[in-house]
């Protein structure tokens, strides 16, 4: 049983939901899916990482499944636009995970890939398209995809699409869709040229916003460390064992499946519990792992970014980036794991030069906020330095041993991200040695700073009050 019986979204739904531990709607899901649910176009103001993606997924799976109907040959009944493929797949993704026991096709359409198994995907007609608006334009040109069949209609992160230009496929798009069909509209801002965008597409739309900082910045402390990256390691050790009882949980992110298991061996080297998530691990490894670490048994997760998609565990106080992800976005994501459910939580940005310098102004464009800097722990060369022996006699390479070797980064490197991803400056950099002086003589600054303040404050009580008016199981889309 879970929170979201409220909507009456079927037993097939509420199901998958419970699989992913999804128990109390977000904000955007409370206020969304009763609109939806009711066939109503909507305009709504929220981010990455506020849980949009389910409000519009349920309400149109539930929405397709009742009304379900043979496909016409390549047609959709419902299309989600997005701005990137990295964003079409997850959306993608998600549709799967919540429309798991229900008989509908999903399937996916960007560029970068080649078109024909696009083409022979949308063949049969699907339920549901993802795409990004250049091929969708591809698809619709090569007769490929017909969309008079659209019944439900998306057009996700809007903002961006107008930032990549896609403003002219959108206008286009907008003119082959057919009129009679339910539109909803998302952006993260709202400048005149998207409300003109979603002027065009939207019909008496009903408006939601909630504020992603809700999430972010007011309930999540962030702060960053910048530290070399061969001394993340032991910096991170450091961390852990200065907040001891201070931290219930904590989940420490790394780019790679090799880096978190790195970072594992390091942590258990140095006598601290923490098992690895990540795609090379098998069902039941990660669920031992997850086990674990709900139970209280470790209190260090370490994951990459597809792995903990799926963690919901409650009373994660301290999320770690260990390695700061190149799409903005993922850093939002990442630190949602913690302060859910109204708590406060902490994050720390463990960054280095280089690559990891871009990264973070990105993040911090995006979020609109810096990220508080945080003086590395006292004694911290000293300290640093006793626990990087032990580490040496256990096997591991010299590249590990200096931190990330410029090959596993690039081989971490998730394709074709559109922001922050400053290809080509990686080359083998020979001045590592100096660099590395350099940053020191940065840290040796903060020594006579303070004593940080790692632990987060108490936490208090889980608010998910504040839910809007009931929606009533029996009303729906008298729109349509
Ligand atoms: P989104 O903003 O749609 O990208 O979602 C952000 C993250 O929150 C995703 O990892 C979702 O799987 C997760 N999520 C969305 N809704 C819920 C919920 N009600 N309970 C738990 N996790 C959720």
């Amino acid at each position: 049983m879970t929170d979201f019986l409220q909507f009456g979204l079927g037993e097939r739904i509420e199901k998958a939901l419970t699989e992913a531990n999804y128990t109390v709607p977000t904000p955007i899901q409370r206020q969304a899916i009763p609109i939806l649910m009711k066939g109503h176009d909507l305009l709504g103001i929220a981010q990455t990482g506020t849980g949009k993606t389910a409000a519009f997924a349920l309400p149109s799976l539930d929405y397709l499944s009742q009304t379900y109907k043979p496909l016409k040959s390549r047609t959709a009944r419902m299309l989600v636009l997005a701005p990137t493929r990295e964003l079409a797949s997850q959306i993608a993704e998600s549709f799967r995970t919540y429309g798991k026991f229900l008989r509908l096709t999903i399937t996916t359409a960007f560029g970068g890939v080649p078109i024909g198994r696009q083409v022979r995907a949308l063949q049969r007609g699907v339920d549901i398209l993802v795409a990004t608006p250049g091929r969708l334009i591809d698809l619709v040109d090569q007769n490929a995809l017909d969309l008079s069949q659209v019944e439900v209609f998306v057009l996700d992160e809007a903002d961006q699409m107008l930032d990549l230009g896609f403003i002219h496929a959108l206008r286009r798009i907008v003119r082959i869709l057919p009129k009679k069909r339910q539109s909803l509209f998302f952006s993260a801002t709202m400048p005149p040229a998207i409300a003109e965008l979603a002027a065009q597409f939207l019909t008496e739309p009903q408006k939601v916003e909630v504020k992603p900082q809700a999430t972010t910045a007011e309930r999540v402390a962030q702060h960053v460390i910048h530290v070399n990256a061969s001394e993340k390691q032991a910096l991170l050790t450091l961390l852990l064992q200065d907040l001891g009882a201070d931290m219930d949980r904590g989940l420490v992110f790394t780019r790679t499946k090799h880096g978190a298991d790195r970072v594992v061996r390091h942590l258990k080297g140095a006598g601290i519990a923490a098992e690895a998530i990540h795609g090379n691990k098998s069902q039941p490894q990660r669920e031992r792992a997850l086990g674990l670490f709900r139970s209280g048994e470790i209190k260090i997760l370490v994951a990459t970014d597809i792995a903990a998609r799926g963690i919901d565990v409650p009373g994660v106080s301290h999320v770690f980036n260990f390695e700061l992800p190149n799409v903005p976005e993922q850093y939002v994501h990442r630190i949602g794991r913690t302060a859910r459910a109204g708590r406060e939580g902490i994050a720390i940005a463990l960054v280095s030069d280089g690559d990891e310098r871009t990264y973070l102004r990105d993040i911090e464009r995006l979020i609109r906020q810096k990220l508080e800097p945080m003086p590395l722990p006292e004694n911290f060369l000293a300290r640093a330095a006793a626990i990087a022996k032990p580490v040496a006699r256990t096997g591991e390479n010299s590249g590990d041993q200096r931190g990330f070797s410029h090959g596993e980064r690039r081989d971490g490197r998730r394709d074709g991200g559109h922001r922050g991803g400053p290809g080509g400056h990686r080359g083998e950099r020979s001045g590592g040695g100096e660099r590395r002086e350099g940053d020191r003589d940065g840290q040796r600054r903060h020594f006579g700073a303070p004593k940080p303040k790692y632990s987060a404050k108490p936490a208090h009580g889980g608010g998910n009050s504040g839910g809007r008016g009931n929606p009533g199981g029996g009303q729906r889309r008298q729109g349509r």
